[in-house]
């Protein structure tokens, strides 16, 4: 039952991602959320160790776009300032938002990621979608009302989520 929250792999954060094995496991297209994902929700500035990673991506060939739920201006600013396209207001965990993505990097199902700080938009989501889903650990705790809310339920599911993992 739980199983469609479970994500494929759970790290600390974006720079914890083994490259190298995701590219071996034939994923060619990333799907980044932006929030607590790969910037905090209160910074507008895209610090130089995340360009750098960008780069890393670009340089491991793969494609990658931002998947936003978010629409402020900071968003396209600061997908901007790190060259990525932009999907925003993309209404995740609906299937139709990641396939706006995926005609973004044009990938397929079995070659596309999806990497979020949220188990109930962009793991859910993503598995819904059909894709590999990483979930990273939120880089501040700002977030809104309801995302609060929702990690005390999202707490749960990685805690099962480790305890199965950590069986193997
Ligand atoms: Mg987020």
């Amino acid at each position: 039952m739980l199983k469609r929250f479970y994500p494929d792999r759970y790290v600390k954060s974006i720079y914890d991602i083994d490259l190298n094995d995701l590219k071996a496991s034939g994923i060619k297209g990333i799907i980044l959320d932006l929030d607590n994902t790969i910037i905090a929700r209160n910074s507008s500035i895209a610090p130089k160790e995340l360009k750098l990673w960008i780069k890393e991506l670009s340089e491991g060939d793969f494609k990658a776009c931002i998947l936003s739920n978010n629409w402020k201006a900071r968003v396209s600013s600061i997908a901007s300032q790190v060259e990525l396209p932009l999907v925003a207001r993309a209404a995740k965990p609906r299937v139709k938002s990641f396939k706006r993505a995926m005609c973004v990097l044009g990938t397929g199902y079995n070659e596309t990621a999806v990497i979020g700080d949220q188990v109930f938009t962009d793991v859910f989501g993503g598995n819904l979608a059909g894709l590999h889903t990483i979930l990273v650990m939120p880089m501040s705790n700002h977030e809104a009302f309801h995302t609060k809310i929702l990690r005390r339920f999202e707490r749960r599911i990685i805690k099962r989520w480790l305890n199965i993992n950590n069986r193997h």
